[in-house]
């Protein structure tokens, strides 16, 4: 599939509201929330802990769905989609790193980031392949037979995110992706990130309410009581 070009949207929420109901108490999680990425960007999203981050990126990956507004997918509505429609939207155009890395401990690295092929029907030899590919961009072909209990967490970070890019998905979803990493894992996270959005043209849309990762993303957005700002950098806030 050819790639779109970076003047297009990749993604688009327009006027995203949610709220949930804690007994009768309605939480607006969002408040109307419009972003854009494009193609070859790096999008990160920064708030507190409840401002509303998970939420926007579940419904951007379909796992929910808003009560009002939509998500555009390369301009394809995601609520008309079918049901084999979104299939194929989760599996072959998004993939999607967690907090907790969430690779299955029986299976070596090779095999967690083989799986999605596996699931996807693709063959042996290509599965082999882009495996290889994917471990190789994350730096840690060399550990692929490896379980993941004999790997550091940033390490185990890194599988996760080979395993979410093995299928080539133009887009990739990050929920706090450094949340259980030193800051020096959680640097080298976000520094992989950056450089497969320009070595790959992938784009990421990455979650924080880690401050100090930010300057290395194009865009910076923040998640606040359920709205999204432009991210103004306060005097001091890099140190450290
Ligand atoms: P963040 O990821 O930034 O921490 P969330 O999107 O998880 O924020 O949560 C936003 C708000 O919605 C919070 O007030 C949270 O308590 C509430 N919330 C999230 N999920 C649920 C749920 N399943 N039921 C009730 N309230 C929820
Ligand atoms: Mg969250």
């Amino acid at each position: 599939m050819d790639r779109p070009k970076r003047s297009q949207r990749l993604v688009a929420t327009v006027d995203l509201h949610r709220s949930y109901f804690v007994g009768s108490e309605e939480v607006k999680a969002l408040r109307g929330v419009n972003l854009v990425v494009r193609p070859g960007e790096f999008v990160a999203v920064v708030g507190r802990s409840g401002s509303g981050k998970t939420t926007l990126l579940n419904i951007v990956a379909g796992l929910d769905r808003p009560d009002s507004g939509q998500v555009l997918f390369q301009e394809r509505d995601v609520a008309q989609m079918t049901e084999s429609e979104l299939t194929e939207l989760r599996r072959h155009e998004l993939g999607f790193v967690f907090q907790s890395f969430g690779l299955l401990p029986l299976l070596s690295a090779f095999e967690n980031v083989e799986l999605p092929l596996r699931i996807s029907g693709v063959g042996a030899k290509e599965r082999n392949q882009r495996a290889r590919e994917a471990l190789d961009m994350v730096g840690l072909w060399p550990r692929s037979r490896h379980r993941p209990y004999e790997l550091s967490g940033g390490e185990q970070q890194r599988v996760a995110i080979a395993r979410a890019i093995v299928n080539r998905p133009p887009l990739l979803l990050a929920d706090e992706p450094t949340g259980e990493l030193d800051s020096v894992n959680a640097r080298a996270i976000f520094g992989l990130f950056k450089q497969m959005v320009k070595d790959q043209g992938i784009s990421v849309l990455a979650a924080t309410h880690d401050s100090t990762l930010l300057a290395m993303a194009d865009q910076v957005k923040e998640m606040h009581d359920g709205s999204l700002i432009d991210h103004v950098v306060q005097k001091g806030r890099f140190r450290g």
